[in-house]
C-alpha cells in the first residue's frame, strides 16, 4: 500500500476517532481521494495533516475536518444536484462528486479553476462542471438546486442563492466577519419555508463578489 494511502486512512480515523465524523459516506469518500493531487508540491508533506494550506492566489485548501463537517451538514445522496462556490483546488467538489450525482462548482479565480479542471479529469470525475465567474449569484441555468454548498466566509446568505435551493433542500455556508465564521445550516421545507441552525466556529477566506465582501 502507498505511503500516502497509509496518511490518508490516519486522517480519516483521526477524523472518526477523534473529530467526531460519523456519516460512513462522507469517511469513505475522504478515503478515496487523493488529496496530495490538491496541493502544492512543496507542500506534499503536510496533505494529511488536519490543517487549511496555502494553493496560490492568496486562497487556500479547506482543512480536512471543515469539508468533513461541512459534507455532513449536506445529506448527500446520489440522486443529488449540487451548486458549489468556491471550487479552489477542487479537493471539496471531489468529495461531492462521489456522493451527489451531479456538482457544479463556481469559482472566480480563472486559474484556479483551470487546475481544478484539469485534476478533475485525471480522477475521472465525470459528473463535475466548473465555471468561471461570481458565485454570489448562483447559477440560475441549472436551478434549483437539492444541495448548496459555500466554502468561502460571508458576511450573511447571498439571497440569489437561497432562491435556487430546492424544497427539501440544504444549504451550507460560513457566517459571519472577514477574519471569522459560523457554519450556517439552512433547510428548506416541503413548502418552500427556510430553517436556519448554526453549527462550529470556522476561518474561511473571504467570498468576494455581489452578494459577498467588496473587492478590497
Ligand atoms: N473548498 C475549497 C476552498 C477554497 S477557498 C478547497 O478546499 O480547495 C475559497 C475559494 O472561494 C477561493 O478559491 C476563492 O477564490 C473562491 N471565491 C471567493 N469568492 C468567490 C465568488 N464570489 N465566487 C466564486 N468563487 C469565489
Amino acid at each position: 500500500m502507498s505511503d500516502y494511502r497509509l496518511q490518508r486512512d490516519r486522517l480519516v480515523r483521526e477524523l472518526e476517532r477523534k473529530k467526531g465524523i460519523r456519516d460512513r459516506r462522507v469517511l469513505e469518500a475522504m478515503r478515496r481521494v487523493p488529496r496530495h493531487r490538491f496541493v502544492q508540491e512543496h507542500l506534499l508533506t503536510q496533505a494529511y495533516s488536519d490543517f487549511a494550506l496555502p494553493i496560490g492566489a492568496d486562497q487556500t485548501i479547506s482543512q480536512p475536518f471543515v469539508v468533513a463537517r461541512m459534507t455532513e451538514y449536506l445529506e448527500l445522496d446520489e440522486e443529488h444536484s449540487v451548486l458549489e462556490i468556491g471550487t479552489g483546488s477542487g479537493y471539496q467538489t471531489a468529495i461531492l462528486a462521489l456522493l451527489a450525482r451531479v456538482v457544479y462548482s463556481i469559482e472566480r479565480v480563472p486559474s484556479l479553476a483551470q487546475e481544478a479542471i484539469a485534476r478533475m479529469r485525471e480522477l475521472g470525475l465525470n459528473n463535475v462542471k466548473i465555471h468561471v465567474f461570481d458565485g454570489t449569484v448562483g447559477l440560475s441555468q441549472f436551478a434549483p438546486y437539492d444541495r448548496i454548498l459555500v466554502t468561502a466566509g460571508s458576511p450573511q446568505a447571498p439571497p440569489l442563492l437561497l432562491d435556487q435551493l430546492a424544497p427539501r433542500g440544504r444549504m451550507v455556508i460560513p457566517e459571519g466577519d472577514r477574519q471569522s465564521q459560523r457554519l450556517v445550516v439552512y433547510v428548506r421545507d416541503a413548502e418552500g419555508r427556510l430553517e436556519r441552525r448554526e453549527g462550529e466556529a470556522v476561518t474561511f477566506v473571504p467570498l468576494i463578489g455581489r452578494g459577498g465582501w467588496s473587492d478590497d
